[in-house]
């Protein structure tokens, strides 16, 4: 039975083999029945050569907005024409901060772990961390990216993979973090991990570092159900992910935010297999499979998974599983829809459930505190003296101060008060000052550490240093006390 409604969702074919795959997609999900009113939507290669420098008209931004689900093909990444990938204006303009990507075997499709009954999905913070796009060269030999991980980030996250478990009817969720090195950005998804996974008892919560998650999914990648991580872990783990099952023609994948569903395969336009009526259209319609779940036409999608299934286990496939054998994807697709009603004999249907979204509090203050203190600052030097010549002069200049200088480091280890090893130290040191009487602590006394450090020495950035609740705000470098 599908639903009775009539659903509205942007459709964007793209590029390449997209209007294949795209539309391949289309007709199967047609032929079950579900109503689509489909709003054909433009983005990508063509709109930049209209010179639209973002790839993405304002009909389409409209159409989502309206609409708030799309289906989307792959769309390229322009080289010498436009500035900016289209994709990733998509994403960020409809801030889809969850990026899901379920890895699966499928049946008759070679792959290192066949029958290894592989099964899990990766649910990954799409906006922030190191891809928030944060950087600056500080000397012209060194070079900094800011990993910006917010508790409302996390919180979201976590959220929304423990009630895509609960949808799919998953039982574990492991969060796969770097949590013993980055205590506070890592370490902040690992306690909202722990702190959520009380609200959904009937779901297992593992923590995992994600070194340790690489290597446990080379070894026993049927060990896991979903994964939960950080922006870069995720990118990292996903491709990872896809090359344990029949490659890219088989990983779907989808961005979610709080307002607008963006379901895409994770392949891109793969020009030179555009217009020949070869590529594997599942992975796009796998992405078109989780969004007719999504908008909760669960009879449809699971008429088209079952038939996927019962396809391939007939031993029909497109060139990317075998070329010796393989059909068109017209002819492919076209088995798809004859196979309708077909179940398949090995793999059970999922009690998949709505899925809820939660919509977390807008406060721009989301973590409040009752009490903060300064308790010293931070300041980034590029300078080419030595570090026991750098100590010497700075405690000397600060020697009537608020402030005192604690100790220098280069890259993360103390060097001064020097712990009697020789690292390798560049010309980028940090110099950490604590202030001697802490009710001193206000800018006019920061201002004037840093117009004296100025006077000597080319300074680039500081960093307070802070106290939150009495819990201490900033790490310690190697070797510090
Ligand atoms: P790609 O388009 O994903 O293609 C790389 C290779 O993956 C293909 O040559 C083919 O491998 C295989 N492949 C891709 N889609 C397949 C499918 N449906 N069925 C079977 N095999 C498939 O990656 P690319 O060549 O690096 O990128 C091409 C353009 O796409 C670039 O402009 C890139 O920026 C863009 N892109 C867009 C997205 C997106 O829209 N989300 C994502 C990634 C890339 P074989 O050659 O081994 O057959």
């Amino acid at each position: 039975m599908t639903g009775q409604k009539t659903h509205t969702i942007s459709i964007i074919y793209g590029d390449g083999i997209g209007p294949e795959v795209v539309g391949a997609s289309r007709k199967i999900i047609d032929a079950t029945g579900v109503k689509i009113n489909w709003e054909v939507c433009e983005a990508g290669a063509q709109v930049f050569k209209k010179g639209i420098a973002t790839g993405v008209p304002q009909e389409t931004i409209e159409s989502i907005k309206k609409n708030k689900i799309v289906l989307k093909g792959p769309l390229e990444t322009p080289v010498g024409y436009g500035e900016k990938s289209a994709n990733v204006t998509l994403r960020k303009l409809f801030e889809t901060y969850a990026n899901i990507r379920p890895i699966k075997e499928f049946p008759g499709v070679p792959s290192p772990y066949e029958g290894r009954n592989v099964d899990f999905v990766i649910v990954r913070e799409n906006v922030e961390d190191l891809y928030a796009g944060i950087e600056y060269m500080q000397t012209p030999g060194v070079a900094e990216t800011l990993k910006i991980i917010t508790r409302k980030g996390c919180e979201k996250i976590v959220r929304f993979a423990f009630e895509f478990a609960r949808s799919e009817g998953r039982t574990v969720v492991h969060c796969a973090t770097k949590a013993n090195i980055m205590k506070f950005s890592e370490g902040m998804l690992k306690r909202a991990f722990e702190d959520i996974a009380k609200d959904y008892p009937e779901i297992e919560a593992r923590h995992i570092i994600v070194d340790n998650c690489a290597h446990q999914l080379v070894r026993f990648p049927e060990k896991f159900q979903c994964i939960v991580t950080t922006n870069m872990n995720g990118d990292i783990l996903s491709d990872l992910g896809s090359g344990l099952i029949g490659g890219l023609g088989f990983a779907p994948g989808a961005n979610l935010g709080a307002d607008v569903a963006m379901f895409e395969a994770v392949h891109g336009s793969a020009p030179k297999y555009a217009g020949t009526n070869t590529i594997n259209p599942l992975a796009v319609l796998l992405s078109g499979v989780m969004m007719l779940r999504f908008i909760r036409e669960f009879d449809a999608a699971n008429t088209i998974e079952q038939s996927v299934l019962a396809t391939l286990e007939s031993g029909v496939y497109t060139q990317d599983v075998n070329k010796s054998g393989s059909v068109s994807t017209t002819e492919f697709t076209d088995t798809i829809i004859k196979n309708f009603g077909k179940t398949s004999n090995a793999w059970a249907k999922r009690d998949y459930k709505p899925i809820k979204v939660h919509v977390l509090s807008t406060d721009r203050d989301y973590v409040k505190v009752t009490n903060r203190r300064e308790m010293g600052m931070d300041v980034f030097i590029e300078s080419s003296l030595s570090a026991e010549e750098l100590g010497k002069e700075l405690r000397e200049m600060t020697v009537d101060s608020p402030f005192e200088l604690k100790d220098i480091s280069s890259r993360g280890v103390k060097v001064f008060p020097s712990m009697g090893t020789d690292p390798d130290v560049v010309d980028h040191w940090r110099l950490r000052f604590m202030i001697r009487d802490k009710t001193d602590m206000n800018d006019t006394v920061s201002l004037e550490l840093l117009r004296r450090i100025g006077e000597k020495h080319r300074w680039m950035h500081t960093e307070k240093l802070n106290e939150f609740d009495g819990a201490q705000g900033y790490s310690k470098a190697q070797g510090e006390d």
